[in-house]
């Protein structure tokens, strides 16, 4: 663990192309310390502060939270940034993130080695949204038939009963997969053109383990 070099990751994705789930089996395998701005918001909404109630109705509709609000929670979680793997799931989302990440950089000292983008279409993610799963409690995402809890509707981890994300309702799917293109698609987009030797396409429609052994070779984690 000691020699372990220090790797910075962005992972990209649509809603429901599994990246949070390849982002969990990563950090477990590799020592990542997470950076989920998605849960970080829930966490407030469920803590029922003033930032939560601000954004509770955002996050239900799929909308986007406003860039300062995300700067603000981020600043919150300094001391995890500066641990010497980092995974960011869900941050920059829209292109007044980028400085706000470059920011970042320079204020904890590191740099980002690898931006990768988790390809997948909108019908597939849609398909997929639709059996997600999610432990109230400690975050962990399960699907109904692609990676099932080994008991129906139980966290493995904690034995909490699953629910269906608020934003995983079904007429909010469409709006979240617009909002990613629309908003996340131009990110992903000058990464790729800005930062060709640091950009990583991962063909996201392959089974999970597959998706997962790519995307560690990718990042010359194979072991
Ligand atoms: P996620 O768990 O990454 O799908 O995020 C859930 C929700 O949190 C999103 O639909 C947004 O409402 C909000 N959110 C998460 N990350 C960001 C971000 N970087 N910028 C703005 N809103 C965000």
């Amino acid at each position: 663990m000691e020699n372990r070099p220090p790797l910075h990751i962005v992972i990209f994705g649509r809603p429901g192309s599994g990246k949070s789930s390849l982002a969990e089996r990563l950090g477990e395998a590799h020592g990542f310390a997470m950076i989920r701005t998605g849960e970080l918001l829930r966490e407030a909404v469920r803590r029922g502060d003033a930032l939560g109630t601000q954004i509770e109705e955002l996050l239900a509709a799929g909308r986007l939270v406003p860039d300062d609000l995300v700067g603000e929670v981020l600043a919150w979680n300094l001391s995890v940034l500066r641990r010497d793997r980092l995974l960011f799931d869900g941050f920059p989302r829209t292109i007044g993130q980028i400085p706000l990440l470059r920011r970042l950089e320079e204020l904890v000292d590191f740099r980002v080695d690898y931006y990768v983008e988790i390809a997948v279409s909108a019908a597939e993610a849609v398909a997929r949204m639709e059996g997600r799963r999610v432990c109230p409690s400690c975050g962990a995402t399960y699907h109904v038939r692609k990676n099932p809890p080994a008991a129906e509707g139980i966290c493995d981890k904690d034995g909490t009963a699953l629910v269906r994300r608020a934003d995983d309702a079904p007429d909010v799917l469409g709006v979240r997969q617009q909002v990613y293109e629309t908003q996340t698609g131009p990110v992903v987009e000058y990464y790729r053109t800005a930062l060709p030797d640091r950009f990583l396409r991962i063909d996201g429609e392959q089974s999970f383990e597959a998706v997962s052994a790519d995307l560690e070779r990718a990042l010359g984690l194979a072991s």
